[in-house]
């Protein structure tokens, strides 16, 4: 009896071991979790998540993103469940993320959400990129999906990044209107439309974010900024990303005319400071337009560190603090 109460007694502590060990090993993996969780808070802006957004959008199920497909629609509905796990609000009197409008009889559509100022409610600034791309090309052998990878789902996974940080932060000064801009590849019809109804005076900064996942030639932790000249918001960058190891530089490729090419332009032609951040080397770029431009191609940690840099280089803008002078086009 007596050894029979020992040997229970001694499974018992084995059992009760084991379990210590285990609890242990938990609390150790929940706080090995918590920890990565801490700094990405700190960092603000992660790079597993971004990776999401970008093999989402470029997914080949949302065969290359086109207006009036069904595979826009399909990344529409991703960027508005995001928005919403975000909590951003609907722009103005919208009833929903979307600003629905037609064009050449294809029903499109904007997706914007909102973070509202604390002080300055009425002043927004607009960070954006566009989230349609080429579709599908004719049938036949091989690849025929314009994924889009780089233009422009790098660009959207980081307004997605960046609405989750500022989100998070909740310092924001001025108002954030986070807008997917659609039929940019039509000839920039979302952003016009858009810009149609908007006090533009309002506006005071135009964050735009095109091909933003490849290395550009003057090197890692580096991006560039088209129209850098035509108002000091690039300045106000520069000064803001002192001390941090990242550079931003004018648009190296002043002949490509980048500064009308993209979103920004239907902003910045009344009068908005507004501007698109580029990594991409666009003169040798081989996947630009074309069915090779796929998120395997593309590097998040040039994304990850380039949305950083956006986040920490705007920062006095967004606070309040700066005030970038208008663009004037002559
Ligand atoms: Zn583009």
């Amino acid at each position: 009896m007596k050894k029979l109460i020992l040997c229970i007694g001694a499974i018992l502590l084995l059992i009760c071991c084991k379990n210590t060990k285990d609890v242990t090993t938990t609390v150790a993996k929940t706080e090995e979790v918590s920890s990565v969780k801490n700094n990405e808070t700190t960092a603000g802006i992660n790079k597993v998540i971004i990776k999401q957004h970008l093999y989402t959008l470029a997914a080949d199920d949302m065969e290359g993103r086109k207006p009036g497909t069904a595979g826009i629609e399909k990344a529409a509905k991703y960027i508005e469940n995001e928005f919403k796990r975000i909590g951003l609000k609907t722009y103005n009197n919208l009833p929903d993320y979307r600003q629905n409008f037609e064009h050449d009889n294809i029903k499109m559509f904007n997706v914007i959400g909102v973070l509202e100022g604390k002080s300055k409610k009425d002043e927004y600034v607009i960070v954006s990129a566009h989230y349609d791309h080429l579709g599908v090309m004719n049938p036949g052998e091989g690849d025929r999906i314009y994924n889009g990878a780089n233009d422009d789902a790098s660009g959207v996974s980081g307004v997605l990044a960046l609405a989750e940080y500022f989100k998070a932060k909740n310092e924001n000064e001025r108002s954030i209107v986070f807008v997917a801009f659609t039929a940019e590849e039509m000839g920039l019809i979302g952003s016009k439309h858009f810009g149609k109804d908007i006090d533009a005076s309002k506006f005071v900064a135009g964050i735009n974010l095109e091909l933003i996942g490849k290395e550009p030639k003057t090197g890692p932790k580096t991006a560039w900024l088209t129209g850098f000249d035509r108002s000091d918001f690039g300045k106000i960058i520069q000064k803001n990303l002192e001390g941090t190891g990242y550079k931003l530089y004018p648009d190296p490729y002043p002949k490509f005319n980048l500064f009308f090419r993209s979103d920004n332009a239907s902003l910045a032609k009344l009068g908005v400071p507004s501007h698109t951040f580029s990594t991409t080397p666009i003169d040798i770029d081989a996947d630009y337009h074309k069915v090779s431009d796929e998120a395997e191609g593309l590097d998040v940690g040039v994304l990850t560190e380039t949305v950083k840099a956006v986040a920490k280089g705007t920062e006095s803008i967004i606070n309040g603090k700066d005030t970038p002078t208008r663009v004037v086009i002559e």
